[in-house]
């Protein structure tokens, strides 16, 4: 393929085929080449048609490189359609018009229209419904609810802004995903969206808005522009749109269209999150000329994921805050989050939300009214599990009465960091297994005794620990006694 943009070169230097000239002092056009793909550009001529065809006709005789005609298209901007079909026939090419796909990508077509925005839905419903929600843990099916934005989506979402509706639309669909409804039957959402998509450290699950990864992407095209000056499309746009005369051009709306005019909206929209265009890029002067630095990475350089964080990060602390841990599989990770908060299917919570369950009374004890504090930390029969933990871990917790309590004094316990996550661990593992006792109660009668669980909650832990943690030196044997001797 190199040698086919050197004979276009060629061809442009003497005249024989007419490439585009970019406005304002830009770059001269004439082809693109992507992989084995290639996009001639030039002034409307037969003339230029005729030559474009021997020259694809020389490329063939003497590379053996043939262009499969059948397969390529002619489109001609602004010019008539008849025109266009009888131009094309004498090359055996398809008149064609726009707008078009190429790559993927729709050309010229206006994607502030919510119709062209169909295939992205379509694929997000596919994808998600493809995957039966029910057969899959709260954080399966969150691990797919950040995956489903991936290749094509990320695709259209990097070059394109996406109206708030289909934003919306979007995310309605991400966030029944989770909750696990489907077309027919709704379910609770258990904590609302804003939670879930916030950052960890603001008590969220950080999947991330999809709004915050359209204006990260896009604002990478900013970035680009202006520390890829001389790339070739930074000089097609920077000419284009006469982005030279002011440095800050792009700031300038007045004379974008489309794509870039919403790229160049992105200021207006972070300003609506009182997130200043200078907090995020900072033109400096150095002695080699201007630089630009990205202020929200050390580094200094763009990464989509810093403005997605600082985007989503403008929500208040909430109280879903817990430490993250490697060891600890993600499904349990998201029960504790839940578990803290409130938010999992005890008796009391559902008829919150209008079900009526038989009766409100726990099944582990028959005396209180389940409550998640009640049912994970409070009931005798949680606290016989627990003192059988307590008793293995050899340590001394005090009066605990809601889950809150448990994982603040478990985090504040002991001066050794390796320790404390040991033990958060062993917590977690203890309030998971809490739960899935209930679960055995509730759904098949089975009760296990309190130092049955104790063992479950060892064997699962020393699991985690061992092999998510890479603790290839544990062994059972020291662990099922003490967790402290390995
Ligand atoms: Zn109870």
């Amino acid at each position: 393929m190199e040698g086919l943009s050197v004979a276009m070169r060629s061809a442009c230097e003497l005249g024989i085929f007419q490439g585009i000239q970019i406005p304002n002092g830009g770059p001269k056009i004439s082809h693109l080449l992507h992989a084995d793909d290639a996009l001639f550009i030039g002034e409307w001529s037969r003339n230029n048609i005729s030559n474009l065809a021997r020259i694809l006709h020389c490329f063939h005789v003497s590379s053996g490189l043939k262009v499969n005609f059948n397969k390529s298209k002619v489109f001609g901007v602004g010019s008539d359609m008849q025109e266009v079909a009888r131009w094309a026939s004498t090359l055996g090419c398809e008149p064609s018009a726009l707008p078009f796909t190429y790559l993927g990508v729709p050309v010229g077509a206006n994607m502030n229209l919510k119709k062209n925005w169909e295939p992205i839905i379509e694929r997000f419903r596919s994808k998600l419904s493809k995957w039966k929600s029910k057969s899959l843990s709260f954080g399966g099916r969150l691990t797919l609810t950040q995956s489903v934005l991936g290749n094509l989506p990320t695709y259209f979402l990097s070059l394109f802004l996406a109206p708030d509706g289909i934003i919306q639309t979007l995310e309605k669909l991400r966030r029944r995903f989770l909750w696990g409804a489907s077309v027919d039957k709704k379910k609770i959402h258990w904590v609302s969206w804003d939670r879930v998509v916030a950052p960890k450290e603001m008590g969220g699950l950080w999947i991330g808005t999809i709004k915050s990864l359209n204006i990260s992407l896009l604002m990478k095209w900013w970035w680009k522009l202006r520390t890829e000056p001389h790339h070739l499309w930074a000089q097609v746009i920077s000419s284009l749109h006469n982005l030279k005369v002011k440095p800050d051009g792009i700031y300038s709306k007045k004379s974008l269209t489309r794509v870039w005019n919403n790229i160049a909206g992105i200021k207006k929209a972070l300003g609506k999150k009182e997130i200043p265009i200078e907090s995020v890029l900072s033109k400096q002067h150095t002695t080699n000329g201007e630089t630009w630095r990205c202020c929200l990475s050390s580094t200094g350089t763009y990464e989509v994921r810093d403005l997605r964080h600082r985007w989503d990060y403008t929500t208040s602390v909430m109280d879903g805050q817990i430490s993250w841990l490697k060891e600890v599989p993600l499904k349990v990770y998201c029960f504790i989050w839940r578990a803290k908060m409130g938010r999992i299917p005890v008796a009391v919570e559902l008829a919150k939300r209008g079900v009526v369950p038989e009766n409100l009374t726990c099944p582990m004890c028959n005396e209180y009214e389940e409550d998640s504090n009640h049912v994970l930390v409070d009931c005798s029969y949680a606290r016989s599990v627990c003192e059988g933990v307590s008793r293995w871990c050899n340590i001394q917790l005090g009066p605990l009465h809601t889950v809150k309590d448990v994982l603040g004094s478990i985090s504040q316990w002991g001066v050794c960091k390796k320790r404390r996550r040991i033990i958060l661990a062993i917590y977690y593992g203890t309030l998971w297994s809490l739960w899935k006792t209930r679960n055995e109660m509730v759904f098949k009668k089975n009760r296990l005794p309190p130092d049955k669980v104790t063992d479950i909650i060892k064997s699962v832990v020393y699991l985690w620990v061992k092999n998510r943690g890479n603790n290839d030196k544990l062994n059972w044997a020291s662990w099922s006694h003490c967790p402290w001797l390995f």
